[in-house]
Parts: C-alpha cells; sequence; structure tokens
C-alpha cells in the first residue's frame, strides 16, 4: 500500500492573494502574513496527518498558488 508521508511546500507569492483558505484547513502549516498579506509556510511537512492538511490547502487554493512534492514511501 503506498502511503505519503511527507510533503515540500512552495507558495508562490506572485500568485497569492492573501485570502486565507490555506489557514482556514491547515491553520497548523500555512498562516497569512499580516503586514504582506500573503501567506507563509514552512519549507516541507512530515507525517501522514500534516501531509493530508498541506494537500487539502493546496486542492482549496484558488489562484493555484501552493504546490507540493509529495514523498511517498511504501508499507506492506
Ligand atoms: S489559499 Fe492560496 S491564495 Fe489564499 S492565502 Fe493561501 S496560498 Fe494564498
Amino acid at each position: 500500500m503506498a502511503t505519503y508521508r511527507a510533503a515540500d511546500i512552495d507558495v508562490d507569492t506572485t500568485m497569492c492573494q492573501g485570502l486565507g483558505y490555506c489557514e482556514r484547513v491547515a491553520g497548523g502549516i500555512f498562516h497569512v502574513d499580516e503586514d504582506s498579506g500573503l501567506a507563509v509556510a514552512p519549507a516541507s511537512v512530515d507525517g501522514q496527518e500534516a501531509t493530508d492538511a498541506a494537500i487539502a490547502a493546496e486542492e482549496l487554493c484558488p489562484t493555484r498558488a501552493i504546490s507540493l512534492r509529495l514523498h511517498q514511501t511504501t508499507t506492506d
């Protein structure tokens, strides 16, 4: 069975409009900076729960500003 357990995160600040959907679904990872009005995130997350939250944010972002590089581990 294949499982995603980690992801590298990139937020394209030229595309982000600070709408905050990412922060709402994954507030432990994404944060809209008060000064810039743009989303900030760590360069990567580890663990299934955090990875799933990052995926949800990527899917919800209306401007497609979030890009993830998923790291797959395989268990059997
Ligand atoms: S959901 Fe997308 S546009 Fe909105 S703050 Fe997050 S990265 Fe920016």
